[in-house]
């Protein structure tokens, strides 16, 4: 009979306070082959981790169960501390008394009675676990960044700095994303172009940087070291290689277009760039604006290009890249501001919305930074911004809090001040969220030295007047009905992920929230892992975030690639799944169950088995549950161990 220890943590008061953990530590000692049980209140600190290795030396434990938080908190910690006293890891198990148990109950004599059941289940698991050693696996050095803005480039430019080849992945064509939109920045008012510029600069030149614009990632297989992503290639319609990036098409083509980047308010053309510091500075002719291929006519670009770089039957091109990680850097979009009829957005031409403010307020954009109202160009006198157009409101679907709205906002009304000295700020608020160093500062200074009048509530209606638009809504802290005339009216929608983020998760194999945005492995201790080992996020992939925090995100990603390419090899869990040959009947029902992709086939002398690809076996079990033959099992998980389990439960 194996020699088992059980150790009962408080968790603090987390356990403590709802399971009499002393109780547990008393009904385990009497539990088959359990030979020492103690509590501790934090078995997971470096002293709890003593206790833990001191017992498995003096009273000679070659098993260990550990009653405590989830697994996933904690395990690899205890198994490390118990690897390190000479044991096994894989004869640790935990039983999870924190999420099922204390947290969901308060009953403190049902709570234990369950706790008791959990640790006596794992105690009968425990004795039935083998020894498993961990495999390795070979580790490609390349990684895959995909998205390229701010947090894209500088998780590329820190992993390449360290050595190692990128490839980034952008499916605009140019790098900067939303960044490259931006006039000023808060907190410190610096332009946005001055510290993006430098960084695109910087990734087109370096050596160990291959930048994919206008491309998409399609398809991504393999495991953690060893991903083969498929990557597309958008037709842009003209060679990038001939081009030099004179531009003569740009300034040639008759065909004036609304400018997406200009947020519709600055006129484009069919063919061209972007913004003039776009990186890389070549065009694209856009195919539903272009007159050729709307109607035969034109090719004034084709004519006019000095290197006869522009290719009408440019076609969509697809390559493979093999990498051993992946960094997610998709970023986010606005809400189409469509969506609020109440606001008039698509009905009045001068209610816009935060980044078309932005554009109004660039020295590139289309006023070349003069704030002029859309419909007349005239400079307007009262400005009124909607905080919250869509975020913190479950009506819309975002009940969550955009996070960047009420810094910009902020600005907004600074940058408007100080571009016309006599204008009138108005902010419609819910609250104003301003936790960041020297951001509350931020939006006093908006108040105190820009005039900017704070208005708590929501807005009913937009509607015109005289010329004018009227604002009407509630000012909640005097409890009055508001009316302000407006010239502009500029919405702050709310962010919501990238379009395509779902399908990109889907083909990555990594999750994402019920709004759409990446998740991560652990919210406070992984928050840039994923549980699909080898794959990391950073940015607004995850979430709204502002430039500084997604670009400490960005590094803190790159950190963790690099941290896995330090290693010649990579340990893998052996907690996979096994094929016993002589019983698989070759039917692979297991097949389809597998999310991994990892059941491939093997030809035995006269018949076709399963066997499972190591690599891609996340341990999921699923096929194990399929195979009717039992030839499917998953170590560590043995029906021998989960009846073990269930048998114990039912005593
Ligand atoms: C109106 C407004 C004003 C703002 N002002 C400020 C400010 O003053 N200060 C501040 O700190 N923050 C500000 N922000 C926030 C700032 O824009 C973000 O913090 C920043 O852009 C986040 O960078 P990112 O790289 O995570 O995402 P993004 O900037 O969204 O970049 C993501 C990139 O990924 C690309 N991409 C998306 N999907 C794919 C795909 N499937 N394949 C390949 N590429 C893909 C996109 O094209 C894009 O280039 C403002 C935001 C708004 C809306």
């Amino acid at each position: 009979m194996p020699r088992t220890g059980v150790f009962v943590c408080w968790c603090g008061i987390n356990i403590a306070k709802t399971v009499d953990v002393e109780g547990v530590a008393a009904a385990s000692r009497s539990l088959p082959g359990v030979v020492h049980a103690e509590t501790y209140k934090y078995f997971c600190s470096e002293p709890g981790q003593n206790l833990i290795k001191e017992a498995i030396w003096e009273k000679r434990l070659d098993r260990v169960v550990i009653a405590t938080c989830s697994p996933s908190m904690h395990q690899a910690t205890f198994r490390e501390a118990a690897q390190a006293a000479g044991l096994n890891p894989y004869l640790v198990q935990i039983a999870n008394i924190r999420e099922q148990c204390s947290w969901v109950h308060s009953n403190r004599e049902e709570a234990t009675g369950k706790a008791v059941a959990l640790v006596t289940a794992m105690v009968a698991k425990v004795r039935r676990d083998e020894p498993l050693q961990a495999f390795t696996l070979p580790v490609n050095r390349r990684v895959l960044v995909i998205g390229g803005g701010i947090a894209g480039m500088q998780a590329a430019l820190d992993i390449a700095d360290a050595g190692y080849p990128v490839v980034l992945v952008e499916r605009e064509p140019n790098l900067g994303g939303r960044m490259a939109q931006l006039s000023e920045t808060f907190p410190t008012l610096d332009c946005a172009s001055c510290i993006l510029t430098p960084k695109t600069a910087e990734v087109a030149r370096h050596p160990l940087i291959e930048l994919l614009a206008y491309s998409e990632v399609r398809e991504v297989s393999g495991y953690v070291g060893a991903f083969t992503a498929t990557i597309a290639r958008k037709p842009a319609y003209v060679d990038w290689d001939k081009c030099i990036g004179c531009m003569l098409c740009q300034e040639k083509c008759p065909r004036k277009t609304p400018s997406d980047f200009q947020r519709g308010m600055g006129p484009g053309k069919a063919i061209g760039v972007n913004f003039p510091q776009a990186v890389p500075n070549r065009p694209v002719i856009h195919r539903e604006h272009c007159t050729y291929f709307q109607t035969g006519k034109c090719q004034v670009c084709a004519r006019i290009c000095p290197v006869d770089a522009v290719d009408f039957n440019q076609a969509e091109t697809t390559q493979e890249k093999q990498v051993g990680a992946i960094v997610v850097a998709t970023g986010y979009e606005v809400v189409a501001p469509d969506q609020f009829g109440e606001y008039g957005y698509g009905k009045y031409p001068d209610v816009i919305d935060s980044l078309a403010f932005e554009r109004l307020n660039s020295s590139s954009g289309p006023t070349d930074g003069v704030i002029r109202r859309p419909s007349d160009g005239a400079v307007p006198k009262e400005v009124v911004f909607i905080q919250c157009a869509g975020s913190r409101d479950p009506d819309k679907g975002k009940p969550y809090c955009s996070k960047i709205c009420c810094m910009y906002t902020a600005k907004h009304a600074m940058l408007y001040r100080h571009k016309v000295p006599d204008g009138q700020a108005y902010i419609f608020y819910m609250d104003i969220r301003a936790g960041g160093k020297r951001y509350e500062e931020f939006v006093q200074r908006a108040v105190e030295n820009d005039g900017a009048l704070y208005l708590r509530g929501r807005v009913a209606r937009v509607y015109p007047e005289d010329g004018r638009l009227v604002v009407k809504g509630v000012d909640t802290l005097s409890g009055q009905n508001v009316e302000v005339f407006a010239d502009l009216v500029v919405l702050a929608t709310a962010a919501v992920p990238s379009g395509g983020a779902p399908g990109l998760a889907q083909a990555l194999k990594v999750g994402t929230d019920e709004h759409g945005f990446f998740n991560e492995a652990h919210p406070k201790l992984r928050p840039v892992e994923t549980l699909t080992r080898g794959i990391f996020l950073a940015g607004s992939a995850l979430a709204p975030k502002d430039i500084s925090e997604s670009v400490a995100q960005a590094s803190g990603a790159a950190a963790k690639v690099l941290a896995l390419f330090s290693r010649e090899e990579l340990l893998a869990d052996p907690l996979v799944a096994t094929v016993n040959e002589s019983h698989c009947s070759g039917c692979f029902w297991c097949r389809p169950t597998c999310p991994y992709q990892a059941i491939e086939e093997k030809a035995l002398r006269d018949r076709q088995v399963a066997t499972v690809n190591a690599g891609l076996c996340q341990g999921c079990g699923a096929c194990a549950a399929a195979c009717r033959n039992g030839a499917m099992k998953l170590r560590g998980f043995t029906d021998e161990q989960l009846l073990a389990e269930v048998n114990a439960l039912c005593l």
